[in-house]
């Protein structure tokens, strides 16, 4: 009933609206293929679509979602693993310039690894998958008397630079990284907010990106 109602209006909305204005664009990429310059890593969180966020058009973003936006570290174990393969693509076949791993606020799998949740089923998935963010939690340290909330943020942050640090274990990356040829970002995307902020290599932290513009149009916004 669902796809009967919203999923169709939605589409129908797509048919005026995008396709409408982008048909052409389509037609042409079908013809000549995708060459998109940007790989984006991020969360399937309902709430920060890249595409939506960085308002691209057909072709321009390829992006890889999952469980927080992870990536393993590089494991040839012969292992059917998605984000190796759609890094592999973006990398190889695509040649992207760039790698953008999009971290949120009030991320799900993020929350759960510091609640230390309960399994979810059996396979206990997500448990396993957020096992990934242990270099992060190492980095931001034990969580004391820091509020449960700012313990949460700070974990969101870290672990994008655990995933890029993950990515430098891919030959394929490091390589092209070291020759100039590949630029890797981190970015965090608060959710109430709608504040991007984009990780200054040299300074360390997290930087809000149009800012001045953001604070012309949203002068009482919530932290994040
Ligand atoms: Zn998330």
């Amino acid at each position: 009933m669902l796809f009967q109602t919203e999923l169709i209006d939605g589409y129908r909305a797509f048919l005026h609206g995008g396709l409408r204005a982008e048909q052409g664009r389509y037609r042409e990429l079908a013809e000549i293929g995708q060459s998109p310059q940007v790989m984006v890593i991020s969360c399937c969180d309902s709430r920060c679509a890249p595409e939506v966020i960085f308002n691209s058009r057909p072709g321009e973003l390829f992006v890889a979602r999952n469980v927080s936006g992870l990536v393993p570290p590089y494991t040839p174990d012969g292992a059917t693993r998605a984000v190796s393969a759609s890094l592999e693509f973006a990398v190889q076949a695509l040649k992207v310039k760039h790698i953008v791993v999009l971290g949120h606020a009030q991320c799900g799998g993020i929350r759960a690894y510091a609640e230390e949740a309960a399994p979810l089923s059996p396979g206990d998935f997500i448990g396993h998958w957020m096992a990934l963010i242990e270099p992060a939690a190492k980095a931001v340290g034990p969580r004391g008397d820091m509020p449960f909330d700012e313990y949460v943020t700070k974990l969101e942050l870290a672990s994008v630079l655990t995933t890029i640090d993950n990515l430098m274990t891919f030959p394929c990356v490091k390589i092209l990284v070291e020759r100039g040829r590949l630029t890797l970002h981190g970015a965090y995307f608060g959710v109430a907010s709608g504040r991007l902020s984009v990780h200054d290599k040299t300074t360390g932290k997290f930087e809000q990106v149009a800012a001045e513009e953001y604070g012309r149009m949203f002068s009482a916004a919530p932290r994040f």
